[in-house]
């Protein structure tokens, strides 16, 4: 499938909201980041390290605690995007859609059902929403209630214990105004919340090749994305290995390498193991 939706700038070049991504994966400080961690440290981690301001000037993962989650996940895919570009060699401009596949369960008839998920396309779904910043939702009784969209840092109050468990308390984390939340208004607002917000509980809908029955799948674009991002960890220390092994250069020493370099000998030890 080729790029469906246009996008303003991609390749190499990606920006996200006016920001410089550079590729995860290539930079000492990668090796660091411990995929296992809490996740929202790991996902304010891995952007703080990829994106800078256009002038350079890096961001503190605290401020980027303070994006809503729609916007970190699309971070996210965009640095995914940048690895399968990196990974295929794709220079500046390279237009094509990036579809990563996701093996789903019928829950009709447990067969497995494989979809392609075109991250390009999800990334700029983002796009769209990225103006709203109040959600308005109907009540029971016939007002309305306003909310702000979740940050991470209301996830993270939520999950310490600053407010009591539960989605209502989140919710009124999230309140604008003193419109009151009745149990029977949450279905309204978490629709108007997920229509805000679609990466953040993306879900498909799938209808089973085996049985036909049509469903609702949900798909963790965040963890998909971390997933990849993983596997560009992987790959660093695959190179550092195979250098190290070769060479018997330190690890630092090749992490410093720039990425272009670490290719260029692997390539050769490479072309030495073919003849
Ligand atoms: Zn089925």
């Amino acid at each position: 499938m080729n790029a469906s939706l246009p996008s303003p700038v991609s390749g190499l070049a990606e920006r996200w909201r006016g920001v410089r991504l550079r590729p995860f994966g290539l930079e000492p400080g990668d090796l660091e980041v411990d995929f296992s961690g809490e996740r929202l440290a790991l996902v304010s981690g891995i952007l703080a390290r990829c994106a800078s301001r256009p002038g350079g000037e890096r961001f503190d993962a605290e401020e980027l605690d303070e994006l809503r989650l729609g916007a970190r996940i699309e971070g996210l895919l965009r640095l995914a995007i940048l690895a399968d570009a990196g990974a295929r060699g794709a220079g500046e401009g390279d237009e094509d859609e990036v579809e990563v596949e996701r093996l789903l369960r019928c829950v009709g008839c447990d067969a497995t059902v494989g979809i392609n998920l075109p991250l390009r396309a999800l990334a700029d779904l983002q796009r769209a929403v990225a103006a709203i910043e109040v959600i308005e939702a109907p009540t029971r009784d016939g007002g309305r209630v306003k909310l702000r969209l979740p940050r991470a840092s209301d996830l993270r109050a939520w999950g310490r214990g600053d407010a009591a468990p539960g989605d209502e308390a989140l919710l009124a984390r999230l309140r604008v105004g003193d419109a009151a939340i009745a149990s029977a208004d949450l279905p309204a607002i978490e629709a108007a919340l997920a229509a805000a917000d679609p990466l953040v509980d993306f879900t498909i809908d799938l209808t089973c090749p085996e049985c036909h029955a049509r469903q609702e799948a949900h798909a963790d674009l965040e963890e998909l994305a971390l997933a990849r991002l993983a596997r560009e960890q992987a790959a660093l220390l695959d190179a550092i290995h195979r250098l190290a092994r070769a060479y018997h250069w330190s690890e630092e020493a090749i992490v410093r390498l720039p990425a272009w370099r670490r290719r260029a000998y692997l390539d050769r030890l490479a072309r030495e193991e073919a003849r």
